[in-house]
């Protein structure tokens, strides 16, 4: 009833005498992305919903101007054939503007939306010959290097850019040491500034599904920058969230990281090391490394391949190569979402098979084609290393059995074919300059934790005694003030703490299909020697208090059988 009075009132006077006649629907264009808004021809220009007066019937239809100066109208698909969208029609023509050809488009709702408010614009759009964007492209280019380089300085894993379309500023975070921080420096990044900056790093993406970065839909792909003349690769990502795109991009150093002494160097225990080399010295079969994203398996996997011997001819399929190896024969792989890449994915593991090699490092197995590419390899006698997504190394089978992967379990279980399975973690450790031993430091900490958790800090500390029967003599805690050696600019929430060390557990399947130890019992043996915090042993996996429960429900199910 509001619109049809609106109607009445506005410009009635003004409307063309006559019939226009019904518009045929059907002659209707589409603009079904926000790729073909910026590929439609004459460009799109801008909003008239103002010109016109009739913002209120902007969530269904708006005039647009294009290019040619010509007038359409974009509309939801509802309202394309409406009396308000003949109505608005004849006010176009008789304002003295030309209609465009089609005279009106279908959009979807949330590409209309972003339009009428200023999310989408012609410069956002990108390509068009005068607007700002590409004036200032030198600019935004430079202040994206700036991110990326203050991400690398500081041993950041991801850079998180979280736009908030409704608000002025927008948020930089970064993650370090495993830890989600926010750093000053950063701090009131103006949200236009960083959605311009995610348009013209966008314009650099390889493999990557959209020719514009679209902050309504989830992308991904990758790009190449130049730190320190040292080539980084930055896997993008990106989350159409309720407040705004979220883009996670993952630090990917290119540089010769990884090589056979690494290994010892990543936190795996004496006897785990042992282990692995054990396992890497018969042949055939599959080593495969769990955990999840940031758990250190892509870096573990490349330390384990850059240790095998020079006579074994190594061959890599990646997606995309995360480390160079020496002397591998390494492949990127770059599969996305919308291009059909399988015939890429079939050549390649076509010619591998004649490749004559011994071992293959397949960078991941997530769905039924890694999953086939993994039994072809395994099963003709290749040595294959591998990660996978799964939360201990008991579930590696199954993962990959699962109807994702459809790895049939009895291939699995056949004697030789799986290796060994490790899963993993990645803690903080401890800076040893300036940890503090936990007995004594009881006042300090109180405070804190106590409040939270319910439990006095005697009592936590006795009941990790009780649990596993050590002394707590060389455990420490994080000294949240820190010292030379561990600050961080402007990164409080990691003083305290230097580098990170893996915690694993590690399954041999000739030997049993159960670890020997838990990857939280790894962890926690880091902890009574006083190289990881406690707390952070809980924080990943599960509070004592938990741990203490499970183990009387454990018991009690074990009772309860017998
Ligand atoms: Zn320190």
């Amino acid at each position: 009833m509001k619109m049809l009075a609106f109607w009445r009132r506005a410009g009635k006077d003004r409307f063309v005498e006559g019939p226009l006649g019904r518009f045929d629907v059907s002659n209707a264009g589409t603009i079904a992305s926000i790729e073909q808004l910026a590929a439609m021809r004459p460009g799109y220009l801008r909003t008239l919903g103002a010109a016109f007066s009739v913002e209120s019937l902007s969530d269904r239809l708006v005039p647009v101007q294009l290019e040619d100066q010509t007038v359409a109208i974009f509309s939801q698909a509802a309202y394309v054939g409406s009396d308000q969208a003949d109505e608005l029609v004849r006010r176009i023509l008789s304002a003295g503007h030309k209609l465009a050809t089609p005279e009106r488009y279908v959009l979807a709702r949330s590409l209309l939306l972003a339009l009428v408010r200023g999310q989408v614009t012609a410069e956002s759009l990108g390509g068009l010959p005068r607007h700002s964007l590409a004036s200032s492209r030198p600019a935004l280019a430079a202040a994206f290097q700036d991110l990326v380089e203050w991400g690398v300085r500081h041993g950041a894993s991801d850079i998180h850019l979280n736009v908030h379309l409704a608000e002025p500023n927008s948020e930089v975070n970064y993650t370090i040491s495993g830890r989600y921080v926010a750093p000053e420096c950063f701090r009131g990044m103006p949200t236009s500034t960083l959605l311009d900056m995610l348009s013209v790093a966008w314009m650099d993406i390889r493999g990557g599904n959209g020719s514009v970065f679209d902050p309504m839909r989830e992308q991904q792909g990758s790009l190449t920058l130049h730190i320190d003349g040292k080539p980084l690769l930055l896997r993008w990502s990106s989350m159409a969230a309720d407040v705004g795109p979220s883009v996670c991009l993952r630090l990917l150093s290119r540089s010769m990281r990884a090589c056979s002494s690494d290994l010892d160097s990543l936190g795996y225990m004496h006897d785990q090391l042992a282990q692995i080399r054990r396992a890497m010295i018969s042949e055939s079969g599959a080593v495969i490394f769990s955990g999840t994203v940031g758990s250190g398996k892509s870096t573990s996997l490349a330390a384990l391949v850059s240790g095998l011997p020079s006579h074994r001819k190594v061959i890599t399929l990646e997606d995309p190569v995360e480390y160079l190896i020496p002397g591998a024969i390494q492949n990127t792989l770059v599969r996305n979402l919308d291009t059909c890449s399988h015939d890429v994915f079939a050549a390649k593991l076509r010619s591998l098979r004649r490749s004559a090699m011994s071992d293959v490092l397949l960078g991941e197995i997530r769905d039924i084609e890694t999953g086939r590419a993994f039994m072809d390899l395994v099963g003709s006698g290749v040595n294959v290393y591998s990660t996978v997504h799964a939360p201990s190394a008991a579930m590696i089978p199954v993962r990959l059995s699962s109807g994702f992967i459809a790895v049939p379990a009895d291939f699995l279980a056949t004697p030789g074919v799986l290796r060994l399975l490790v899963f993993q973690v990645l803690l903080p450790r401890l800076c040893d300059e300036c940890a503090l031993p936990v007995l004594g430091s009881e006042a300090r900490l109180v405070a804190g934790d106590e409040g939270v958790r319910g439990i006095t800090w005697q009592a936590w500390l006795e009941l990790v005694r009780q649990l596993y029967g050590r002394s707590l003599c060389k455990v420490r805690i994080r000294n949240p003030e820190g010292c030379q050696a561990c600050r961080q600019d402007g990164l409080s929430d990691l003083y305290g703490y230097r580098g990170r060390t893996v915690a694993a557990e590690i399954i041999e399947p000739a030997l049993s299909w159960s670890p020997q130890r838990s990857a939280m019992e790894s962890a926690v043996l880091k902890a009574l020697d006083g190289q990881v915090d406690l707390r952070d042993v809980e924080s990943r996996f599960h509070a004592f208090e938990t741990e203490k429960m499970m183990r009387v429900a454990r018991k009690r199910a074990a009772g309860g059988a017998s």
